[in-house]
């Protein structure tokens, strides 16, 4: 069977299953028969303007910094007076949104769960972006058919299906399914390892440092990967364990000891002086299996630690014992390989300057899971970097995209723009490198620009002002307990003067 047709067998099945359905899918499946444009061959965007007179039915899968930055930019914009608008569902196999750049404040609990990570249910509450939950497991456009290159094409709507059996019909499609982090097939680095890519990796880790704080244990935490993650997740867990009585030890492990090798060299040199103040070792090793080792501990009471396996540049092995193992390495594009989808070799799927998928006239691709054909405006980049920075500025035009495909106007190409590049380095530390020459600044003022450049980038007034809210109080309340402690925090612009 090809793999076209196991896409249609699968959605067929779906479709007639008797398993009940999530009810908003079936809701939307009784609206595209009421609402859906006649299905017909479109090649330009120029053809697709009637769909807006019949309300198009965009949607989006995954709702992170792509897939959700795209459904409110396309929810704000104006859509024609009279005409029915058009319909926005993301569909997202979890309940949140996550702020990714600031996991670490997860991590170190200096955020609250709400801020970093607040539901999809209430950020869409104050728009008509609709909110589906499931696991996206297909997609089949209604008129598929393959070019002679080889490439998938389609000109037409088509249904996407659910892990549960459900279905969700569309017009028009916005792939921004992200990435996740892969073991690289290290062995047991799945089951013994916690990566830092979800709000429940991030609480999950918190939670086993807590525990371990808990019962007065000094661990000993080893962070794979020396790149900007194992860095920024290196120095705050550092920090936190030296601000507890027991203390703990915290291992980098990175091939040949090499740290942040692509970054900014100021940035770079910030976060050496912080990981070198706050005692991370910087251990030189290619991780190769991971084991849990059941054992009691000097009391005799039972404890689980993980035994790590590495192999340094001369191909010495050695082994350590780890109270906790954090994996920043290896990304792993979410969208399925047999996809009807044009794509990289790192399963990224392919699309022209305006973002639309290649062969695909409705659909679209943002975000971590896209590989564009987009003009570079900083000449520092080849391709484009797996970024948030790059997802909510590709958001905007795949949204005007989508919105001139169906009004007949032009689509732009899409330019990225590099706008610096921050890193956390502790509760009140970060480094920012600015855009512009190569300026670093670090410390707290750092600390500051990056929240508030964080908070301007929430995705909703709504959620930007009760995050605002809190961390004023929160300042208010510091400053009450200590003011001498809160003053000498704060950034002195005369320190380098002599
Ligand atoms: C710890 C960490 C720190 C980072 N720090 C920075 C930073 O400081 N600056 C920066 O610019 N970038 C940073 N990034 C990178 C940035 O977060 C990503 O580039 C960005 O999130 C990509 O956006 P996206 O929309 O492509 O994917 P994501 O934000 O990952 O969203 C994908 C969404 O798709 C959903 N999904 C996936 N598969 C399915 C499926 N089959 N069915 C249904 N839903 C699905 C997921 O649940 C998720 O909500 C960081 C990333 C991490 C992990």
């Amino acid at each position: 069977m090809s793999l076209a047709h196991a896409h249609t067998a699968s959605i067929a099945r779906a479709s007639s299953s008797s398993a009940p359905r999530a009810p908003r899918v079936s809701r939307l499946g009784a609206r595209r028969r009421a609402d859906a444009p006649t299905a017909r061959a479109t090649t330009s965007p120029d053809t697709d303007a009637r769909d807006g007179a019949a309300g198009a039915n965009i949607v989006i899968l995954g709702g992170g910094f792509g897939g959700l930055y795209t459904a409110l930019k396309l929810d704000a914009l104006e859509w024609r007076a009279g005409a029915p608008r058009p319909t926005i569902t993301i569909v997202d196999r979890a309940d949140r949104f996550v702020f990714k750049p600031l996991l670490y404040e997860l991590v170190n609990e200096t955020l609250a769960s709400w801020e970093v990570a607040p539901t999809f249910a209430e950020l869409l509450a104050p728009t008509n972006v609709k909110f589906v939950k499931g696991d996206v497991v297909g997609f089949e456009p209604e008129n598929a058919r393959v070019a002679r290159d080889g490439t998938p094409c389609s000109t037409d709507g088509g249904t996407c299906a659910l892990r549960d059996g459900g279905t969700v019909p569309y017009d028009y499609l916005v792939l921004a399914l992200g990435t996740s982090t892969s073991d690289g097939g290290v062995i047991g680095a799945k089951e013994n390892a916690i990566a830092l890519n979800t709000a429940e990796d991030a609480e999950r880790m918190a939670k086993v440092l807590g525990d371990l704080e808990r019962d007065g244990k000094s661990p000993r935490v080893a962070v794979i990967g020396g790149g900007l993650s194992g860095v920024e997740l290196s120095a705050v867990i550092a920090e936190r364990l030296a601000g507890k009585s027991a203390g703990g030890i915290v291992d980098m492990i990175t091939p040949s000891g090499r740290v942040m090798a692509g970054a900014p060299p100021g940035q770079r040199e910030a976060a050496m002086k912080v990981l070198d103040k706050a005692n991370v070792n910087v251990v030189g090793g290619r991780v190769t299996r991971l084991d849990r080792v059941e054992a009691a501990d000097d009391a005799g009471a039972p404890s689980v630690a993980t035994k790590v396996t590495m192999n340094d540049a001369n191909g010495e092995e050695s082994k350590q014992m780890y109270d906790l193992v954090c994996w920043t390495v290896g990304q792993r594009a979410e969208t399925p390989s047999d996809w009807p989808l044009s794509m990289t070799a790192t399963r990224k799927v392919k699309t022209d300057a305006t973002l639309r998928v290649n062969g695909h006239s409705r659909v679209y691709a943002v975000g971590d899971a896209s590989s564009s054909a987009a003009d570079l405006m900083d000449t520092n980049f080849d391709v484009l970097p797996s970024t948030a920075q790059v997802a909510f500025q590709q958001a905007d035009y795949a949204a005007w995209n989508v919105w001139a495909s169906i009004n007949g106007r032009s689509a732009l190409p899409f330019r990225y723009q590099h706008i610096g590049d921050m890193m956390v380095l502790g509760a009140l530390d970060a480094a920012v490198a600015l855009p512009v020459g190569d300026i670093t600044i670090d410390g707290p003022a750092a600390a500051a620009l990056r929240r508030v450049a964080y908070l301007y980038r929430m995705p909703t007034n709504e959620h930007r002002i009760k995050v605002a809210q809190r961390w004023l109080e929160d300042g208010v309340e510091d400053f009450a307990r200590d003011p001498a402690a809160f003053l000498a925090r704060l950034p002195n612009p005369f320190a380098t003067f002599p």
